[in-house]
C-alpha cells in the first residue's frame, strides 16, 4: 500500500490528504497546530469546503488518514511527503519561507535516521530557485545526505481553487512535476497515475524551476483577466445602456479568450492572487525586468472595491451616518476564508465614510469577527442584515444572495437602494423596481 504524509493541514494540505485517504493511501497528516490536529482526528473539518466533511468522516474512520505533530513517524511511516505549508507574502517583496524551511528542516533531521528512499514534493508556492537553492540545500544539510540518492526532491504546484478544492483535486487540468532527477519524477508520475487511473491528466515534467515559475505564470495570468474585464466594466459604467456581461458572454465565446474569469465585479482577493502578483512583480524586479504589466494589474485590482463606494454615494449621496448592508464577507462563494478579501476593503471605506454597517455572509461570519470586531453589526441572514438598511451592496455571488427578490429588499429596508458588486441580479428588473446601481453597468436610458 502506498503511504504518504502531508505536512501543513490548511486549505491546500488538509483537501489533498483526504482525496488520497478516499482513494486508499494511507495518509499521516502533519502540522503544528495541535488543535487543528485534535479537530481532524474527530473528525471534524477545521475549515469550511465542500465534500471535506464527509471524506474526513470516512478516511479518518475508516483509519486511511490519521493526523500526528510528530514528523519522525510520518517520514519514517511513508514513501513521500508532500510539503504545503503557507508561503505569505512579505512587504518586502519576498515571500516568507519560514514554515517551508521549518518544515524542510524538521524532515532532513528526520531523514538522517531512515535508511529507504524517500521523496520529498514541494507544494507550497514558491519563487523560481526556491527548491535548488533553498529548500534542497537544508534537507541535505540536516541529513547529511545528497539530493538524487536516498533521497529527492520534485516541485510540484497546486491549481485548486478555494470553495471547490475537493472536486479541483480529483479533476485537475493537469499535473506539474518539477525534477531535478528522473527517478523522482518517475516515482511521482506513477503515485499521480495509481491515483488518477484512466482519469490521470497530461503532466507535464520540467525543471523545477520551470514548475515554480508556471504557478506563478498561472495566478498573475487569471489576475490579468479579472482586471482587464474590470477595466472595460469601469467604461460600460460611463457609456449609457452598456453592460459588462454581455461585452464578458461575447469575448467569452472566442476561443482565443475563453468564458473563464472574466466575471468583473470588486477584483480579485483571497489567500493567493494578490500575494503571488505581488511576489511576481518583485521578483521580476529583481531580475532587471520592471514589472509594469503586473503593476497596471494590481493597481485596476486595489481601485476597484472604490468603484462601489463611488456607486453607492451616487445612489444615497452622503454616506455618513448611513446604515450599510453588506451582503458576503468571503473572499468568493463556498469557502470560509476571508484573507485578503475584498469585502475587508469595501468594509473599511464605508466606516472611513463614518457609515453604520451591518454584514452578513453564510460561511464566513467567525473569520470575519475576528477582523472587523466590534466595528460593524453582524446579522444572522440576509434578511436581517438589509432590514431597516439605507443602503445595500452585493460584495460575494453566494447563491443564497441570487434568491432574493427586489420585493426582499423593497419589503425590508428603509430606503430600498441595492449595488450589485458581482452583477447576480438582473438589471432590468432591479433598475424599475428600486434604486439600483452595479458593476459594468451603464445608465439606463431606455426606461
Ligand atoms: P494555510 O495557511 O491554510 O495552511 C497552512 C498550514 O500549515 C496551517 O495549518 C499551519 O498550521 C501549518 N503549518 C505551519 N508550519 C508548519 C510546520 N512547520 N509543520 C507542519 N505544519 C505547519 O495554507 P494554504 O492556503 O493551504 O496554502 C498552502 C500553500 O499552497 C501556500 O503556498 C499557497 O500559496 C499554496 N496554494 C494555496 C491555494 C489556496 O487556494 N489556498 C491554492 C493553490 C496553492
Amino acid at each position: 500500500m502506498k503511504r504518504i504524509s502531508i505536512f501543513g493541514l490548511g486549505y491546500v494540505g488538509l483537501c489533498t490528504a483526504a482525496c488520497f485517504a478516499h482513494k486508499g493511501f494511507k495518509v499521516i497528516g502533519v502540522d503544528v497546530d495541535s488543535e487543528r490536529i485534535k479537530m481532524i482526528n474527530e473528525r471534524k473539518a477545521p475549515i469550511c469546503e465542500s465534500g471535506l466533511n464527509e471524506l474526513l468522516k470516512t478516511s479518518v474512520e475508516s483509519q486511511m488518514l490519521h493526523c500526528t505533530e510528530d514528523c519522525n513517524y510520518a517520514v519514517k511511516n511513508s514513501n513521500v511527503s508532500f510539503i504545503t505549508v503557507g508561503t505569505p507574502y512579505q512587504r518586502n517583496g519576498n515571500v516568507n519561507l519560514k514554515y517551508v524551511q521549518s518544515v524542510a528542516n524538521d524532515i532532513g533531521k528526520t531523514l538522517r535516521k531512515k535508511q529507504k528512499h524517500h521523496l520529498i514534493v514541494l507544494k507550497s508556492t514558491v519563487l523560481p530557485g526556491t527548491t535548488e537553492n533553498i529548500i534542497k540545500p537544508i534537507i541535505e544539510k540536516r541529513s547529511g545526505k545528497k539530493c538524487g540518492l536516498t533521497f529527492d526532491i520534485c516541485y510540484n504546484p497546486e491549481f485548486l481553487r478555494e470553495g471547490s478544492a475537493i472536486e479541483d483535486i480529483l479533476n485537475p487540468d493537469r499535473i506539474i512535476i518539477g525534477e531535478f532527477t528522473r527517478k523522482s519524477g518517475d516515482i511521482l508520475e506513477r503515485l499521480y497515475c495509481e491515483f488518477y487511473g484512466q482519469k490521470t491528466p497530461p503532466v507535464i515534467r520540467t525543471k523545477p524551476s520551470t514548475a515554480e515559475l508556471i504557478k506563478y505564470a498561472n495566478n498573475a495570468f487569471l489576475a490579468t483577466k479579472v482586471s482587464f474585464i474590470n477595466t472595460i466594466a469601469n467604461m460600460c459604467q460611463a457609456i449609457p445602456n452598456a453592460d459588462v456581461t454581455i461585452v464578458a458572454k461575447a469575448i467569452g465565446f472566442d476561443k482565443r479568450i475563453g468564458p473563464l474569469s472574466l466575471n468583473a465585479g470588486l477584483g480579485y482577493g483571497g489567500s493567493c492572487l494578490p500575494k503571488d502578483v505581488k511576489a511576481l512583480a518583485s521578483f521580476s524586479k529583481r531580475l532587471g525586468i520592471k514589472p509594469l504589466f503586473l503593476k497596471t494589474v494590481e493597481e485596476v485590482n486595489n481601485l476597484q472595491p472604490h468603484t462601489l463606494l463611488k456607486l453607492a454615494e451616487m445612489l444615497v449621496g452622503d454616506i455618513r451616518g448611513r446604515r450599510v448592508a453588506i451582503l458576503g464577507l468571503a473572499f468568493k462563494p463556498n469557502t470560509d476564508d476571508v484573507r485578503d478579501a475584498v469585502s475587508m476593503k469595501v468594509v473599511n471605506g464605508f466606516l472611513d465614510k463614518k457609515a453604520e454597517v451591518i454584514v452578513y455572509d453564510p460561511m464566513a461570519m467567525r473569520n470575519a469577527g475576528k477582523i472587523l470586531k466590534n466595528k460593524v453589526e453582524y446579522a444572522s441572514s440576509a434578511i436581517e442584515c438589509v432590514d431597516d438598511a439605507e443602503c445595500c451592496v452585493v460584495v460575494t455571488e453566494w447563491p443564497e444572495f441570487k434568491t432574493l427578490r427586489c420585493e426582499d429588499f423593497i419589503g425590508h429596508m428603509r430606503t430600498p437602494t441595492v449595488i450589485d458588486g458581482r452583477r447576480i441580479y438582473n438589471p432590468e428588473e432591479f433598475g424599475r423596481k428600486l434604486k439600483f446601481a452595479a458593476i459594468g453597468l451603464g445608465r439606463r436610458t431606455n426606461d
